[in-house]
């Protein structure tokens, strides 16, 4: 038998990195962790509560009135992000403001030390495919996959920009390209634990390769670790 890991994936704003997570866990059976939701959830929990970001002791009390946890669909059997025992899953993802805001909280250590507490937890027991911006790291810097994710600029915009159609959203090239360029820049430059590839991890640029080539590299490389796990 082979013995569990974590997989940690980082990369940009709009890589596939979530998509490829889920597929990754899908395919080893193992839990799967959008980080990115949470901190998505954080700043939905802020906007509607006009909490204002620079105040740090607001910022901290909010904090201990939000709980999230991850529920899954029985039908679709995806996962749906639950804030406060509401289902968030789709206003998290298509709400401008909560695009424009993310990296703003999420540059907040008060936030990040809230939120990586939760995430360190959960991958207790490994078994865990975690995605975000810190997760190899900052969340788990033992994790024994790591994996950098990377594509272009207008390929990551135009990907965005055809899932936000499907959701129903109105919105051009340039507004999804504006708010990538936007958060890749406060999230590699932010003093708490911005992007950055960890040392070990392996660089991988989807921008021209499909899903199955990507999915088939990495199950290879999550074997080879299965395997030397100790
Ligand atoms: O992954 P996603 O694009 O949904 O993440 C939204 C935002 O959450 C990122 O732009 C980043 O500011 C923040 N984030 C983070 N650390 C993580 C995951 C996401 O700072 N581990």
């Amino acid at each position: 038998m082979s013995k569990k890991i974590i997989i940690a994936i980082d990369g940009f704003s709009s890589c596939g990195k979530s998509t490829i997570a889920k597929d990754i866990a899908r395919k080893i059976g193992y839990r799967y962790v959008d980080t990115g939701a949470m901190y998505r959830a954080v700043t939905l929990f802020f906007l509607n509560n006009q909490i204002e970001f620079h105040h740090l002791d607001l910022v901290n009390e909010a904090l201990k009135n939000i709980t999230i946890n991850f529920r899954i669909d029985e039908i679709t059997q995806s996962q749906i992000t639950m804030m406060n025992g509401e289902d968030v899953e789709d206003i998290i993802r298509v709400n401008p403001r909560v695009a424009g805001a993310v990296s703003d909280v999420s540059a907040l250590s008060e936030v990040r030390r809230f939120l990586v507490k939760q995430q360190q937890a959960m991958g207790f027991e490994k078994g865990i495919v975690m995605d975000g911006r810190d997760i190899g790291t900052v969340v788990f810097p033992e994790a024994e996959l790591k994996l950098f994710i990377t594509a272009e600029p207008n390929i990551r915009a135009q990907r965005r920009l055809d899932e936000l159609k499907v959701k129903g959203q109105n919105t051009t090239f340039d507004e999804v390209l504006a708010n990538l360029a936007k958060r890749d820049y406060i999230d590699s430059n932010r003093e708490d634990s911005p992007l950055r590839k960890a040392d070990d991890a392996i660089e991988i640029d989807n921008s021209f390769i499909d899903k199955e080539e990507q999915l088939d590299l990495i199950i290879k490389l999550v074997n080879e670790r299965m395997g030397t796990a100790i």
